[in-house]
Protein backbone atom coordinates (compact mmCIF):
# COMPACT_ATOMS: atom_id res chain seq x y z
CA UNK A 1 0.00 0.00 0.00
CA UNK A 2 1.62 3.01 -0.93
CA UNK A 3 -0.26 5.37 0.90
CA UNK A 4 -1.13 3.83 4.42
CA UNK A 5 -3.52 5.19 7.17
CA UNK A 6 -0.92 6.79 9.89
CA UNK A 7 -0.02 4.84 12.49
CA UNK A 8 -2.41 4.97 15.69
CA UNK A 9 -6.22 6.49 13.88
CA UNK A 10 -8.70 4.18 12.21
CA UNK A 11 -11.65 4.68 9.96
CA UNK A 12 -15.12 3.95 10.55
CA UNK A 13 -16.64 2.61 7.60
CA UNK A 14 -20.00 1.09 6.90
CA UNK A 15 -19.48 -2.26 6.08
CA UNK A 16 -19.30 -5.39 7.62
CA UNK A 17 -16.18 -5.17 9.75
CA UNK A 18 -14.21 -8.51 10.78
CA UNK A 19 -15.38 -9.75 14.37
CA UNK A 20 -12.50 -8.39 16.53
CA UNK A 21 -13.06 -4.70 15.02
CA UNK A 22 -16.75 -4.86 14.71
CA UNK A 23 -16.70 -1.70 16.61
CA UNK A 24 -15.45 0.53 13.90
CA UNK A 25 -18.91 -0.36 12.11
CA UNK A 26 -20.02 3.14 11.55
CA UNK A 27 -23.70 1.81 12.58
CA UNK A 28 -22.22 1.22 15.74
CA UNK A 29 -21.22 5.45 16.11
CA UNK A 30 -24.27 6.30 15.47
CA UNK A 31 -25.81 4.23 17.73
CA UNK A 32 -24.18 5.36 20.52
CA UNK A 33 -24.12 8.86 19.89
CA UNK A 34 -28.07 8.96 19.27
CA UNK A 35 -28.22 7.85 23.07
CA UNK A 36 -26.10 9.74 24.39
CA UNK A 37 -27.51 13.10 22.44
CA UNK A 38 -31.10 11.90 23.77
CA UNK A 39 -29.63 11.20 27.43
CA UNK A 40 -27.60 14.47 27.65
CA UNK A 41 -31.17 16.66 26.14
CA UNK A 42 -32.80 14.75 29.36
CA UNK A 43 -30.38 15.48 31.98
CA UNK A 44 -30.46 19.25 30.26
CA UNK A 45 -26.73 19.26 28.81
CA UNK A 46 -26.60 21.52 25.57
CA UNK A 47 -24.37 20.91 22.90
CA UNK A 48 -21.21 23.08 22.25
CA UNK A 49 -18.46 22.16 19.38
CA UNK A 50 -15.41 23.43 19.20
CA UNK A 51 -12.61 23.85 16.92
CA UNK A 52 -10.18 20.99 16.42
CA UNK A 53 -7.12 23.08 17.45
CA UNK A 54 -6.78 26.18 19.66
CA UNK A 55 -3.86 27.84 20.71
CA UNK A 56 -1.04 25.69 22.39
CA UNK A 57 -1.34 28.07 25.20
CA UNK A 58 -4.79 27.29 26.56
CA UNK A 59 -3.47 24.03 27.20
CA UNK A 60 -0.29 24.32 29.01
CA UNK A 61 -1.90 26.41 31.23
CA UNK A 62 -5.37 24.40 32.16
CA UNK A 63 -4.18 20.70 31.77
CA UNK A 64 -0.87 21.52 33.31
CA UNK A 65 3.25 21.50 32.17
CA UNK A 66 3.81 18.92 34.22
CA UNK A 67 0.75 16.44 32.68
CA UNK A 68 1.88 13.56 30.34
CA UNK A 69 -0.77 15.23 28.14
CA UNK A 70 1.57 18.70 28.04
CA UNK A 71 4.86 17.22 28.38
CA UNK A 72 4.63 14.48 25.74
CA UNK A 73 1.51 13.86 23.87
CA UNK A 74 0.44 17.16 22.15
CA UNK A 75 0.53 17.34 18.53
CA UNK A 76 1.60 20.66 18.58
CA UNK A 77 2.93 22.83 14.54
CA UNK A 78 3.36 25.92 13.86
CA UNK A 79 0.94 28.03 11.73
CA UNK A 80 2.51 30.23 8.34
CA UNK A 81 2.07 32.77 10.80
CA UNK A 82 4.10 30.70 13.38
CA UNK A 83 1.41 30.87 15.55
CA UNK A 84 1.91 27.71 18.11
CA UNK A 85 -1.20 25.96 17.62
CA UNK A 86 -2.34 22.42 18.89
CA UNK A 87 -4.82 19.68 18.08
CA UNK A 88 -6.66 19.23 20.93
CA UNK A 89 -6.14 16.21 23.64
CA UNK A 90 -8.97 17.20 25.52
CA UNK A 91 -12.16 18.75 25.60
CA UNK A 92 -12.54 20.47 29.11
CA UNK A 93 -10.02 23.49 27.92
CA UNK A 94 -11.81 24.55 24.82
CA UNK A 95 -15.05 24.17 26.24
CA UNK A 96 -14.10 26.98 29.67
CA UNK A 97 -11.74 28.78 27.09
CA UNK A 98 -15.12 29.73 24.77
CA UNK A 99 -17.48 30.25 27.62
CA UNK A 100 -14.87 32.76 29.13
CA UNK A 101 -14.92 34.52 25.83
CA UNK A 102 -18.35 34.62 24.82
CA UNK A 103 -19.26 35.52 28.24
CA UNK A 104 -21.81 32.47 29.42
CA UNK A 105 -22.42 33.41 32.66
CA UNK A 106 -24.53 36.20 31.91
CA UNK A 107 -26.69 34.20 30.14
CA UNK A 108 -27.60 31.71 32.88
CA UNK A 109 -26.52 31.12 35.63
CA UNK A 110 -25.60 27.80 35.61
CA UNK A 111 -24.34 26.41 32.32
CA UNK A 112 -24.55 22.40 31.15
CA UNK A 113 -22.69 21.52 27.66
CA UNK A 114 -21.79 18.05 26.13
CA UNK A 115 -19.82 17.28 23.45
CA UNK A 116 -18.66 14.52 21.26
CA UNK A 117 -15.80 14.84 19.06
CA UNK A 118 -11.97 13.64 18.37
CA UNK A 119 -9.36 14.30 20.75
CA UNK A 120 -5.68 14.11 19.94
CA UNK A 121 -3.07 12.54 21.45
CA UNK A 122 0.87 11.01 20.82
CA UNK A 123 0.54 7.90 22.74
CA UNK A 124 2.15 4.41 22.19
CA UNK A 125 -1.12 2.83 20.02
CA UNK A 126 -2.22 -0.51 21.59
CA UNK A 127 -5.84 -1.68 21.92
CA UNK A 128 -7.86 1.17 23.34
CA UNK A 129 -5.24 3.64 23.28
CA UNK A 130 -5.22 5.58 19.80
CA UNK A 131 -3.54 8.63 18.81
CA UNK A 132 -7.04 9.95 17.53
CA UNK A 133 -9.71 8.90 20.03
CA UNK A 134 -13.46 10.27 20.46
CA UNK A 135 -14.78 11.48 23.41
CA UNK A 136 -18.37 12.14 24.62
CA UNK A 137 -17.57 14.55 27.67
CA UNK A 138 -20.37 17.10 29.86
CA UNK A 139 -19.60 19.63 31.61
CA UNK A 140 -21.85 21.68 34.51
CA UNK A 141 -20.71 25.42 35.29
CA UNK A 142 -21.39 27.35 38.23
CA UNK A 143 -23.07 25.07 41.08
CA UNK A 144 -20.49 24.04 43.21
CA UNK A 145 -22.38 21.75 45.15
CA UNK A 146 -22.07 18.50 45.93
CA UNK A 147 -25.30 17.19 44.03
CA UNK A 148 -24.06 18.38 40.89
CA UNK A 149 -21.07 15.92 41.19
CA UNK A 150 -23.72 13.68 41.98
CA UNK A 151 -25.95 14.65 38.80
CA UNK A 152 -22.59 14.15 36.65
CA UNK A 153 -21.84 10.41 38.44
CA UNK A 154 -25.20 9.40 37.58
CA UNK A 155 -25.11 10.65 33.83
CA UNK A 156 -22.48 8.94 32.96
CA UNK A 157 -23.50 5.44 34.69
CA UNK A 158 -26.51 5.58 33.37
CA UNK A 159 -25.52 6.21 29.72
CA UNK A 160 -23.08 2.83 30.38
CA UNK A 161 -26.48 0.99 31.82
CA UNK A 162 -28.54 2.26 28.79
CA UNK A 163 -25.68 0.90 26.75
CA UNK A 164 -26.52 -2.29 28.58
CA UNK A 165 -22.70 -2.21 30.11
CA UNK A 166 -22.36 -4.36 33.10
CA UNK A 167 -19.26 -5.36 35.66
CA UNK A 168 -18.67 -2.19 36.18
CA UNK A 169 -16.34 -0.26 38.86
CA UNK A 170 -17.00 3.24 40.02
CA UNK A 171 -13.75 4.68 41.61
CA UNK A 172 -14.16 7.40 43.86
CA UNK A 173 -12.30 9.81 45.51
CA UNK A 174 -11.29 13.36 46.25
CA UNK A 175 -7.95 15.73 46.06
CA UNK A 176 -9.47 17.86 48.38
CA UNK A 177 -8.81 21.80 48.39
CA UNK A 178 -5.13 23.88 47.74
CA UNK A 179 -4.86 23.19 51.67
CA UNK A 180 -5.33 19.42 51.48
CA UNK A 181 -3.09 19.05 48.73
CA UNK A 182 -0.13 21.30 50.04
CA UNK A 183 -0.23 19.06 53.30
CA UNK A 184 -0.43 16.26 51.13
CA UNK A 185 2.16 16.91 49.24
CA UNK A 186 4.79 17.53 51.71
CA UNK A 187 3.63 13.82 53.24
CA UNK A 188 4.45 12.69 50.06
CA UNK A 189 7.75 14.21 50.04
CA UNK A 190 8.78 12.30 52.95
CA UNK A 191 7.40 9.27 51.68
CA UNK A 192 8.55 9.13 48.33
CA UNK A 193 12.15 10.55 49.40
CA UNK A 194 13.44 7.01 50.61
CA UNK A 195 11.91 5.17 47.64
CA UNK A 196 13.25 7.61 45.20
CA UNK A 197 16.57 5.72 43.80
CA UNK A 198 14.35 2.82 42.80
CA UNK A 199 11.57 4.68 41.10
CA UNK A 200 10.91 4.59 37.40
CA UNK A 201 12.66 7.24 35.36
CA UNK A 202 8.76 9.24 35.36
CA UNK A 203 7.90 9.16 38.52
CA UNK A 204 11.46 10.56 40.09
CA UNK A 205 11.12 13.48 37.23
CA UNK A 206 7.56 13.64 39.15
CA UNK A 207 8.75 13.30 42.57
CA UNK A 208 9.85 17.45 42.10
CA UNK A 209 7.13 18.41 39.31
CA UNK A 210 4.30 17.30 40.47
CA UNK A 211 4.39 14.42 43.19
CA UNK A 212 0.78 13.78 43.15
CA UNK A 213 1.25 12.42 39.97
CA UNK A 214 3.23 9.39 41.19
CA UNK A 215 0.34 8.02 42.47
CA UNK A 216 -0.68 7.08 38.46
CA UNK A 217 1.70 5.73 37.80
CA UNK A 218 1.39 1.72 36.63
CA UNK A 219 5.25 1.26 36.11
CA UNK A 220 5.91 -1.88 38.61
CA UNK A 221 9.12 -0.92 39.93
CA UNK A 222 6.84 1.84 41.39
CA UNK A 223 3.96 0.02 43.02
CA UNK A 224 5.25 -1.10 45.85
CA UNK A 225 6.38 2.84 47.24
CA UNK A 226 2.32 3.74 46.15
CA UNK A 227 0.50 0.68 48.09
CA UNK A 228 2.99 2.08 50.82
CA UNK A 229 2.24 5.51 50.58
CA UNK A 230 -0.42 7.83 52.78
CA UNK A 231 -4.03 8.47 51.76
CA UNK A 232 -5.22 11.95 50.78
CA UNK A 233 -8.27 11.13 53.29
CA UNK A 234 -6.04 11.69 56.06
CA UNK A 235 -5.24 15.09 55.20
CA UNK A 236 -8.57 16.05 54.12
CA UNK A 237 -9.42 20.05 55.28
CA UNK A 238 -12.95 20.24 57.16
CA UNK A 239 -14.45 21.96 54.15
CA UNK A 240 -13.14 19.08 51.59
CA UNK A 241 -14.21 16.40 54.09
CA UNK A 242 -17.54 17.34 54.61
CA UNK A 243 -18.12 18.42 50.47
CA UNK A 244 -16.66 14.43 49.80
CA UNK A 245 -18.65 12.94 52.69
CA UNK A 246 -21.97 14.80 50.57
CA UNK A 247 -21.00 12.98 47.83
CA UNK A 248 -20.75 9.54 48.80
CA UNK A 249 -23.85 10.26 50.68
CA UNK A 250 -25.86 11.57 48.11
CA UNK A 251 -24.46 8.28 45.46
CA UNK A 252 -25.68 5.95 48.11
CA UNK A 253 -29.37 8.12 48.61
CA UNK A 254 -29.57 7.50 43.99
CA UNK A 255 -28.54 4.09 44.78
CA UNK A 256 -25.31 4.10 43.02
CA UNK A 257 -22.37 1.09 44.09
CA UNK A 258 -19.27 2.93 44.44
CA UNK A 259 -16.03 2.83 46.01
CA UNK A 260 -13.24 4.95 47.44
CA UNK A 261 -10.34 4.73 45.73
CA UNK A 262 -7.71 7.15 47.72
CA UNK A 263 -4.77 6.82 44.87
CA UNK A 264 -7.45 7.87 42.35
CA UNK A 265 -5.70 11.48 41.11
CA UNK A 266 -6.37 11.63 37.30
CA UNK A 267 -3.89 12.62 34.81
CA UNK A 268 -4.80 16.43 34.76
CA UNK A 269 -3.69 19.53 36.72
CA UNK A 270 -6.91 21.10 37.09
CA UNK A 271 -9.15 18.85 39.32
CA UNK A 272 -9.93 19.62 42.94
CA UNK A 273 -12.44 18.39 45.50
CA UNK A 274 -14.21 15.17 43.81
CA UNK A 275 -12.34 12.72 40.92
CA UNK A 276 -14.06 9.51 39.86
CA UNK A 277 -13.39 6.94 37.36
CA UNK A 278 -15.18 3.84 35.73
CA UNK A 279 -13.51 1.37 34.76
CA UNK A 280 -14.59 -2.36 32.79
CA UNK A 281 -13.23 -5.94 33.51
CA UNK A 282 -13.94 -6.53 30.44
CA UNK A 283 -11.15 -4.20 28.78
CA UNK A 284 -8.26 -5.58 29.66
CA UNK A 285 -5.13 -2.84 30.27
CA UNK A 286 -6.77 0.09 29.12
CA UNK A 287 -10.13 -0.83 31.41
CA UNK A 288 -10.89 2.88 31.99
CA UNK A 289 -14.14 3.77 29.83
CA UNK A 290 -14.50 7.40 31.53
CA UNK A 291 -13.92 9.94 34.64
CA UNK A 292 -13.88 13.05 35.37
CA UNK A 293 -13.80 15.72 38.80
CA UNK A 294 -14.40 19.12 39.88
CA UNK A 295 -12.27 21.95 38.76
CA UNK A 296 -13.38 24.72 40.18
CA UNK A 297 -10.05 27.17 39.71
CA UNK A 298 -10.23 26.72 35.83
CA UNK A 299 -12.06 29.08 35.11
CA UNK A 300 -10.77 32.11 37.07
CA UNK A 301 -7.16 30.47 36.03
CA UNK A 302 -8.30 31.09 32.34
CA UNK A 303 -9.38 34.73 32.88
CA UNK A 304 -13.02 34.34 33.40
CA UNK A 305 -15.20 35.16 36.60
CA UNK A 306 -14.49 32.92 39.51
CA UNK A 307 -16.71 30.20 38.83
CA UNK A 308 -16.95 26.52 39.99
CA UNK A 309 -17.56 23.58 37.51
CA UNK A 310 -17.75 20.37 36.79
CA UNK A 311 -17.63 17.57 34.43
CA UNK A 312 -16.35 13.92 32.56
CA UNK A 313 -15.24 12.51 29.35
CA UNK A 314 -15.89 8.80 28.40
CA UNK A 315 -13.92 7.10 25.20
CA UNK A 316 -16.28 5.98 22.87
CA UNK A 317 -13.68 3.54 21.35
CA UNK A 318 -13.31 1.90 24.66
CA UNK A 319 -17.55 1.96 25.32
CA UNK A 320 -18.20 0.30 21.88
CA UNK A 321 -15.10 -2.49 22.55
CA UNK A 322 -16.79 -3.00 25.82
CA UNK A 323 -19.92 -3.73 24.29
CA UNK A 324 -18.63 -5.74 21.94
CA UNK A 325 -17.20 -7.73 24.24
CA UNK A 326 -20.35 -8.12 26.17
CA UNK A 327 -21.96 -9.47 22.83
CA UNK A 328 -24.10 -6.50 22.75
CA UNK A 329 -26.34 -6.38 19.62
CA UNK A 330 -26.92 -3.35 18.14
CA UNK A 331 -29.72 -2.16 15.71
CA UNK A 332 -29.52 -4.08 12.10
CA UNK A 333 -28.50 -1.58 9.06
CA UNK A 334 -30.80 0.15 7.52
CA UNK A 335 -32.56 -1.65 4.92
CA UNK A 336 -34.61 -0.37 1.85
CA UNK A 337 -38.04 -1.19 1.46
CA UNK A 338 -38.04 -1.36 -2.26
CA UNK A 339 -35.15 -2.72 -4.52
CA UNK A 340 -35.56 -2.12 -8.43
CA UNK A 341 -33.75 -3.43 -10.95
CA UNK A 342 -34.13 -1.60 -14.20
CA UNK A 343 -33.03 -3.85 -17.31
CA UNK A 344 -32.17 -1.56 -20.00
CA UNK A 345 -32.40 2.90 -20.57
CA UNK A 346 -36.29 2.77 -20.67
CA UNK A 347 -36.58 0.85 -17.63
CA UNK A 348 -33.99 2.85 -16.04
CA UNK A 349 -35.84 6.26 -16.78
CA UNK A 350 -39.27 4.29 -15.19
CA UNK A 351 -37.60 3.24 -12.07
CA UNK A 352 -35.07 6.74 -11.49
CA UNK A 353 -38.77 8.14 -11.71
CA UNK A 354 -40.32 6.13 -8.99
CA UNK A 355 -37.71 5.79 -6.87
CA UNK A 356 -37.36 9.61 -6.40
CA UNK A 357 -41.02 10.03 -6.01
CA UNK A 358 -41.05 7.42 -3.09
CA UNK A 359 -38.10 8.94 -1.19
CA UNK A 360 -39.46 12.23 -1.81
CA UNK A 361 -42.25 10.92 0.85
CA UNK A 362 -39.52 9.05 2.98
CA UNK A 363 -40.05 5.79 1.82
CA UNK A 364 -36.48 4.11 1.90
CA UNK A 365 -35.99 3.78 -1.88
CA UNK A 366 -33.26 2.36 -3.97
CA UNK A 367 -32.20 1.75 -7.42
CA UNK A 368 -29.65 -0.51 -8.86
CA UNK A 369 -27.54 1.54 -11.06
CA UNK A 370 -24.36 -1.24 -11.37
CA UNK A 371 -25.09 -2.22 -14.71
CA UNK A 372 -24.37 -5.85 -13.59
CA UNK A 373 -26.20 -9.01 -14.54
CA UNK A 374 -29.36 -9.44 -13.13
CA UNK A 375 -28.26 -12.52 -10.63
CA UNK A 376 -25.27 -9.99 -9.46
CA UNK A 377 -27.99 -7.42 -8.86
CA UNK A 378 -30.04 -9.57 -6.81
CA UNK A 379 -27.46 -10.99 -4.78
CA UNK A 380 -27.09 -7.03 -3.88
CA UNK A 381 -30.78 -6.79 -3.40
CA UNK A 382 -30.15 -9.88 -0.84
CA UNK A 383 -27.24 -8.17 0.80
CA UNK A 384 -28.68 -5.05 1.53
CA UNK A 385 -32.23 -7.10 3.10
CA UNK A 386 -34.60 -5.01 1.25
CA UNK A 387 -38.36 -5.79 1.71
CA UNK A 388 -39.40 -5.95 -1.74
CA UNK A 389 -37.53 -6.32 -5.12
CA UNK A 390 -38.58 -5.57 -8.30
CA UNK A 391 -37.11 -6.13 -12.21
CA UNK A 392 -38.57 -4.00 -14.72
CA UNK A 393 -37.43 -4.73 -18.62
CA UNK A 394 -38.72 -4.49 -21.61
CA UNK A 395 -41.33 -7.54 -21.47
CA UNK A 396 -43.06 -5.77 -18.00
CA UNK A 397 -42.98 -2.16 -19.83
CA UNK A 398 -44.78 -3.19 -22.47
CA UNK A 399 -47.48 -5.29 -20.58
CA UNK A 400 -47.66 -2.48 -17.88
CA UNK A 401 -47.66 -5.72 -15.30
CA UNK A 402 -44.44 -6.47 -13.07
CA UNK A 403 -43.93 -8.73 -10.38
CA UNK A 404 -43.25 -7.39 -6.59
CA UNK A 405 -41.10 -10.21 -5.28
CA UNK A 406 -41.43 -9.82 -1.12
CA UNK A 407 -37.87 -11.03 -0.27
CA UNK A 408 -38.79 -12.70 3.34
CA UNK A 409 -41.53 -14.47 2.06
CA UNK A 410 -40.59 -15.64 -1.74
CA UNK A 411 -43.94 -14.29 -2.32
CA UNK A 412 -44.52 -12.30 -5.69
CA UNK A 413 -47.31 -10.44 -6.52
CA UNK A 414 -48.74 -9.19 -10.16
CA UNK A 415 -48.66 -5.42 -9.95
CA UNK A 416 -49.93 -2.86 -12.25
CA UNK A 417 -47.12 -0.46 -13.39
CA UNK A 418 -49.36 3.10 -13.49
CA UNK A 419 -50.52 2.18 -9.13
CA UNK A 420 -46.81 0.81 -8.44
CA UNK A 421 -46.00 3.80 -6.50
CA UNK A 422 -49.55 4.37 -4.87
CA UNK A 423 -49.04 0.55 -4.04
CA UNK A 424 -45.80 0.71 -2.11
CA UNK A 425 -47.20 3.84 0.04
CA UNK A 426 -50.00 1.69 0.69
CA UNK A 427 -47.84 -1.02 1.79
CA UNK A 428 -45.45 0.66 3.61
CA UNK A 429 -48.57 2.55 5.95
CA UNK A 430 -49.59 -0.76 6.63
CA UNK A 431 -45.94 -1.91 7.22
CA UNK A 432 -44.90 1.24 9.93
CA UNK A 433 -48.61 1.39 11.78
CA UNK A 434 -49.92 -2.34 11.19
P1 LIG B 1 -8.92 11.46 30.03
O1 LIG B 1 -9.18 12.81 29.43
O2 LIG B 1 -7.50 11.01 29.89
O3 LIG B 1 -9.49 11.28 31.38
O4 LIG B 1 -9.73 10.44 29.10
C1 LIG B 1 -11.10 10.26 29.19
C2 LIG B 1 -11.45 8.94 28.55
O5 LIG B 1 -11.07 8.97 27.17
C3 LIG B 1 -10.69 7.74 29.11
O6 LIG B 1 -11.35 7.20 30.21
C4 LIG B 1 -10.67 6.79 27.95
O7 LIG B 1 -11.90 6.09 27.85
C5 LIG B 1 -10.59 7.70 26.77
N1 LIG B 1 -9.21 7.85 26.26
C6 LIG B 1 -8.23 8.67 26.71
N2 LIG B 1 -7.13 8.57 25.98
C7 LIG B 1 -7.39 7.66 25.01
C8 LIG B 1 -6.66 7.13 23.90
N3 LIG B 1 -5.42 7.51 23.64
N4 LIG B 1 -7.28 6.23 23.10
C9 LIG B 1 -8.54 5.83 23.35
N5 LIG B 1 -9.28 6.31 24.37
C10 LIG B 1 -8.73 7.21 25.18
Amino acid sequence: MEYPIPKGVFDILPEEPQKEDAWRNSNHWQYLEGVIRELAREYGYREIRTPIFERTELFVRSVGESSDIVSKEMYTFNDKAERSLTLRPEGTAPVIRSFVEKQLHTQRPVQKFFYIGPMFRYERPQAGRYRQHHQFGAEAIGVCSAEQDVELIDLLTELYRRLGLKNLKVALNTVGDANTRAQYREALQTHFQQYLPRLSSDSQARFSRNIMRILDSKAPEDQEAIAAAPSILDFLSSEARAHFEKVCALLTTIGLDWEVSPRLVRGLDYYNHTVFEISSSQLGAQNALGGGGRYDGLIATLGGPDLPSVGFATGLERVLQAMEKQGMQFPPDPRPFIYFIPLGDRAREECMKWTTALRHVHIPAEIDLSGKKIQTCLQTANLLHTVFCLVLGEDELRSGQAQLKEMDTHHSKQIALDDLVGHIIRSYQRKITP
